[in-house]
């Protein structure tokens, strides 16, 4: 990268890559998830740096070493922060995990409001900034990632370390009666007016931030309207964006296309033959719905009993925060769930619910997403959720249905075409599947072109454009690409 030339730097909690100890030896294995998926395109080849925890809790690791070939085969540096095991309990699974998370998606009754967490927050927020400021130039762009890191741009400013740094938050903002249960909520509002940008997933969360600020600061004032407006508190002025993240949908059509996907997607479909596939997939995490949605399942048999013998429920529950009781409790919850349901229906060679507790690779995803003729996606709240656009993007025969939650960000974006429920309601679930079930071809095929062409249109690309042109009047193609065999650790 010749020097003067502005590059962007993105920070988030987790590398693109982690470290894992296998039979005492470390090695690096490439993360996964939608934040993952979302930036290395915008990367790759460009020069830029990605700052982030490594996932190994022992700052005296040579981790940088240990992830230099990852660097270099990804096209762009990945740089550690290192973390001690108490830095990761307290910042990470305490207060990113126990209180922003679940109050966040509204269901505050999760919360653990502990103040060792909030000093474990600050603490790491400040080893960040650290790093951010020693790894950056004035001229870079600072594109700091998620909830985890929501003070940067303060720790940064206190630093006197002058960037132009943006936020962008991928899960919810909760209205203000909700955030106000916050112990430090004026706090973490002083800190997220600290940045130039800050991006939401809808503009329904943009005016939630907004509400909270006037809540805190009555002399907040907005101006302008559409999705980016500026506000003005205080002696702050700043701009407040929606900007729906969403998918590579090429990349993932495209797969769909393949020979061995199609091959694979036939082989689900033949072998659950003359039934139609009613598809979930999750990390299993409790703000999924994923009881709610087998207990709809449950209601749709009972209520519609034509249905018998007609459909499989296919529930892929990805292992996540598995060392958290919660999680596991959750776990045993659907995995009784599941058995309760197949007790009460299963017939001689017909088993309703398929669970499955583990991640797939990626071709069996986009297989099962293309064999699918229902996509359920019922979060009780959700930031967005891609595995509802990945879904349209894989439904090449246009002949799928999105049963579509309406607390979910996606539906913002997909309502008109998508079936929104309401994923508290089984009775309006189950409503929405028979009716999704008996949609004729013409009606699927209508509705499924015109979320295809809003997943197409509005892809991942379109959402890094219009984040860096609201942020530094930038797209993505002012970060030429550079020569891969050249790329030099910087
Ligand atoms: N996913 C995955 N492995 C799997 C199943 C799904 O990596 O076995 C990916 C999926 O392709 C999607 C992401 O996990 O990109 C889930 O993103 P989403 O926004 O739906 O929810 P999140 O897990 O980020 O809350």
């Amino acid at each position: 990268m010749e020097s003067g030339m502005q590059k962007l730097v993105v920070v988030s909690n987790r590398l693109p890559a982690a470290l894992k100890k296998d039979n005492g030896q470390w090695t690096v294995k490439a993360g996964s998830g939608g934040l993952i998926t979302a930036m290395a395109p915008v990367l790759k080849n460009r020069g830029g740096v990605w700052i982030g925890w490594s996932g190994a809790a022992d700052p005296a690791m040579d981790v940088d070493g240990l992830l230099a070939d990852f660097s270099n085969e990804a096209g762009y540096e990945l740089c550690t922060v290192p973390l001690t095991q108490d830095d990761v309990d307290g910042y990470y699974y305490g207060f990113s995990n126990e209180i922003i998370w679940p109050l966040f998606h509204d269901l505050q009754t999760r919360c653990r409001f502990y103040p060792e967490y909030w000093r474990a927050y600050l603490d790491v927020n400040f080893k960040f900034a650290e790093v951010v400021a020693r790894k950056s130039d004035q001229d870079d762009y600072i594109w700091i990632q998620d909830y985890h890191l929501m003070h940067q741009a303060f720790f940064l400013k206190s630093m006197g370390v002058k960037r132009n740094i943006g936020f962008f938050l991928h899960i919810p903002f909760p209205p203000p009666d909700i955030f106000m249960k916050l112990p430090w909520r004026r706090k973490v509002l002083q800190a997220l007016i600290d940045y130039d940008l800050v991006g939401f997933q809808t503009i329904q969360d943009r005016k939630n931030f907004v509400g909270c600020l006037q809540r805190i600061m009555p002399e907040t004032r907005v101006d302008g309207c559409g999705s980016v407006v500026t506000v003005h508190t205080g002696n702050r002025h700043f701009r407040v964006g929606a900007f729906p993240i969403s998918i590579d949908y090429n990349q993932f059509s495209d797969l769909a296309k393949q020979p061995n996907v199609v091959r694979k997607a036939f082989e689900l479909k033949e072998a659950l033959r003359h039934r139609k596939i009613i598809l979930g997939v999750d990390r299993l995490d409790y703000t999924k719905g994923i009881p709610e949605r087998i207990r709809s399942i449950q209601n749709l048999l009972r209520r519609y009993p034509d249905l018998k013998g007609r459909m499989n429920f296919v529930q892929i529950a990805v292992p996540s925060r598995e060392e958290v009781d919660e999680y596991k409790d959750l776990r045993t919850e659907i995995e009784q769930l599941v058995g309760r349901v197949n007790g009460e229906f299963s017939m001689p060679g017909w088993v309703p619910v398929h669970y499955h507790y583990r991640s797939l690779s990626h071709e069996d995803l986009v297989a099962y997403y293309a064999a699918a003729d229902i996509g359920l996606v019922t979060p009780l709240r959700d930031g967005m959720n891609l595995v509802a656009k990945e879904y349209c993007a894989c439904n090449n025969s246009e002949d799928g249905v999105l049963v579509l939650s309406e607390f979910a960000g996606a539906a913002a974006q997909l309502q008109e075409h998508a079936y929104l429920v309401n994923p508290y309601d089984m009775d309006g679930v189950a409503k929405g599947l028979h009716r999704a079930f008996h949609w004729s071809k013409e009606v699927r095929s209508h509705h499924m072109v015109h979320l295809r062409e809003q997943v197409r249109k509005n892809n991942i690309f379109w959402w890094v454009d219009s984040f860096l042109q609201a942020g530094i009047a930038k797209t993505l193609g002012d970060f030429p690409e550079i020569d891969t065999v050249h790329f030099e650790q910087v």
